[in-house]
């Protein structure tokens, strides 16, 4: 099995300097078949994920932008038994578009690097980093936005490479 690097501040370093390579992938990855690229990367993430402790971790809820929507905003307003009226006054950011987005990075919610309404978290933080969801090509931006702070994509993204043989193209 392959070495996994999850060391945070490597990770960013190393990120910073392959912001061009990145790019490059980038493009290469177009010309692969959809199917093959969400197979392949559901296969990594399957094999890394479970390598990586995300308690230990907890970088994305320290600096994601994190959605919500009404269901998970009452849901939630009824667990830290607040109206909805205080909870929204309190942690959430209202868009002119009716988007709701929490107001704080890190998120209010993380407490001694864990989450404290962690049967509660909203979609986005259930399905985060996503690699085991379809579509892997259409969610290029936001992934290799995460790159340098996300040890699972950073490791899937670097043995994808491996695997399609980027660095020979
Ligand atoms: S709600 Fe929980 S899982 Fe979601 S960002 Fe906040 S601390 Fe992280
Ligand atoms: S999903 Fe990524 S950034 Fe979030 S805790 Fe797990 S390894 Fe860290």
């Amino acid at each position: 099995m392959r070495p996994i690097n999850t060391s945070l501040a490597e990770i960013a370093e190393i990120a910073m300097g392959r912001q061009g390579e990145n790019d490059q992938f980038r493009s290469f990855l177009e010309s692969h078949n959809e199917q093959e690229i969400d197979d392949l990367v559901a296969r990594l993430d399957g094999e890394i994920s479970p390598r990586i402790d995300c308690t230990s971790c907890g970088n994305c809820c320290k600096s994601l932008m994190v959605n919500i929507n009404e269901e998970e905003a009452d849901k939630l307003a009824q667990h830290l038994e607040m109206s909805r009226t205080a909870l929204d006054e309190k942690y959430i950011e209202k868009g002119s578009n009716g988007m709701m987005l929490l107001n704080a990075i890190p998120c209010h919610f993380l407490l001694d690097n864990k989450c404290s309404v962690y049967e509660y978290r909203f979609a986005g933080c259930r399905e985060f980093p996503a690699l085991h969801l379809p579509g892997f090509k259409k969610r290029l931006f936001t992934t290799f936005m995460h790159y340098d702070r996300c040890p699972i994509i950073f490791n899937v993204v670097e043995q994808l490479k491996r695997e399609l043989d980027f660095h020979n193209n």
